[in-house]
């Protein structure tokens, strides 16, 4: 189940006191097309409303709920739509703007790239995937560095950067806070906020240690494989 936001309601109809959504451009949780759909309600109870349109596409039939009506500024009751399969849709990393870091062209490019990747454009992904990297090796470096090509800025990059460093920073502050809860203490104890951080940290941790050695072998196997591929259509 997920929400579709107002941006992808193209038509509302009005019927008695509400104002419910008619046409819904929407990713398809079966085919991941996007695709319009018509929705028909003949309910309207206002507190649930229910219907069920077919992609266009595939045929796949995707199920439509109208919930939490609250009236709009025009007197009329609009409710929150959810579809069900949800569209599998890649949403960004969750409050990455707020990182002064990854600075606003940065957040711009990584959109960009979650965007035309939910929109299916692989050849686009790839292209703005190098780009947004490009972006990133260039925040880190100094202007002097910035126009080498990309394979030499990336050489260069721990030399500015110390990549080990978060890392071990992020293991010390788990063990820290473990040993708030192993020693007692009275005055330092764990709460709720330090608990979620720990989790959180640690959750980092055994994804930078187990799972993505793990996917960059995959990735390089793929495209190893799509090389291989390439070759032997072409003899
Ligand atoms: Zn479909």
């Amino acid at each position: 189940m997920e929400i579709i936001n107002e941006s992808n309601i193209v038509k509302t109809i009005k019927i008695d006191e509400f104002s419910l959504p008619e046409s819904v451009d929407f990713t398809c949780g079966f085919c991941s097309r996007l695709v319009n759909y018509y929705l028909d309600w003949n309910e309207y109870n206002g507190r649930v409303m229910f219907t069920t349109s077919r992609c266009s596409g595939c045929g796949g039939m995707s199920k439509f709920y109208l919930v939490e009506f609250m009236e709009n500024s025009d007197d009329y009751y609009e409710g929150i739509l959810y579809i069900s399969p949800g569209s599998n849709r890649r949403k960004p990393i969750k409050g990455i703007e707020s990182y002064p870091e990854f600075n606003k062209g940065l957040v711009r490019a990584y959109n960009s790239t979650i965007n035309v990747f939910n929109l299916g454009e692989w050849t686009a992904t790839s292209i703005l995937c190098r780009r947004l990297l490009e972006g990133i090796t260039k925040s880190i470096l100094p202007e002097t560095e910035q126009y080498r090509p990309l394979a030499r800025q990336l050489e260069i990059l721990p030399n500015k950067v110390d990549l080990d460093k978060p890392i071990l920073t992020l293991a010390h502050a788990i063990r820290i806070g473990g040993n708030l809860g192993a020693h007692f203490d009275l005055e330092k104890e764990p709460n709720y906020e330090t608990s979620k951080y720990m989790v959180d940290l640690l959750e980092y941790l055994i994804e930078y240690l187990f799972i993505l050695p793990h996917r960059i072998k995959e990735l390089n196997e793929h495209i190893e494989n799509l090389k291989n591929e390439k070759i032997d259509s072409n003899p």
